[in-house]
């Protein structure tokens, strides 16, 4: 399964597309994910990425684009994998293209996984995250705690709010999936890979629907 998950911020992309990438067996490529390392590590991509990302912009599409293209680039490309994240705008969604038709690779669906905006701003100034690369578990104070306030139940460390979870800049995150992200829904519904799924359900009834809309 080659998927691409869509939705604003906090939709639950990342939680499903990591529960979804265990059970298939695929790889869970995360443009976030990537950028909050390269963020960490202080690489001359997490620098440019740094401005952007804590006001709640989105990164220069060349960033991500070759972030992409680089993970591809190697020998060790995945067969089966799960985008989250990205694209985010029409230019990466022809950039995304691009890469993977250099492969071979094309994509068997895209999931947008739709939630209301004023779910989202109760969900995210809830959220807690595993810092680990290897792990990025979420967690929510109320919905989805952890079993030990502030630990992460699959490897025991320390969780932390995102700065960019702050209220005034979720709402500019959501300003930016409204205005740059949503018209991919219409290029990848005329390609017919396009499948929609209620991500207002509980995380195990969101996964069932996932997995019924990709015909898992
Ligand atoms: P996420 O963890 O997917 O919510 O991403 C966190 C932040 O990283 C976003 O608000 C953007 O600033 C940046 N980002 C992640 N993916 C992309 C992308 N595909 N294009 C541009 N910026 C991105």
């Amino acid at each position: 399964m080659r998927l691409v998950f869509l939705g604003p911020p906090g939709c639950g992309k990342g939680t499903q597309a990591k529960l979804l990438c265990q059970k298939l067996e695929a790889e869970h490529i995360g443009t976030g994910d990537l950028l909050r390392v390269s963020m960490r590590t202080g690489t001359p991509a997490g620098i440019e990425a740094a401005r952007h990302v804590d006001q709640g912009n989105l990164v220069p599409d060349q960033v991500v684009n070759d972030l992409i293209a680089e993970r591809f680039a190697r020998a060790d490309r995945p067969a089966r994998f799960i985008l989250d994240g990205y694209p985010r705008t029409l230019p990466q969604a022809m950039a995304c293209d691009t890469i993977l038709a250099k492969y071979n690779l094309s994509l068997d669906g895209v999931v947008l996984i739709s939630v209301p905006d004023r779910e989202i701003v109760r969900r995210v100034s809830g959220r807690w995250s595993c810092p680990l690369a290897g792990c990025k578990a979420t967690y929510h104070v109320i919905s989805n705690p952890p079993r030990l306030t502030g630990i992460c139940d699959d490897c025991g460390t320390h969780l932390v709010q995102r700065s960019d979870d702050a209220p005034g800049t979720v709402e500019a995150r959501l300003l930016v999936y409204h205005r740059d992200t949503e018209p991919l829904l219409p290029y990848y519904r005329a390609k017919g890979l396009l499948r929609f799924v209620d991500g207002t359900e509980e995380i195990s009834q969101v996964g069932k629907l996932l997995r019924s809309a990709i015909g898992e």
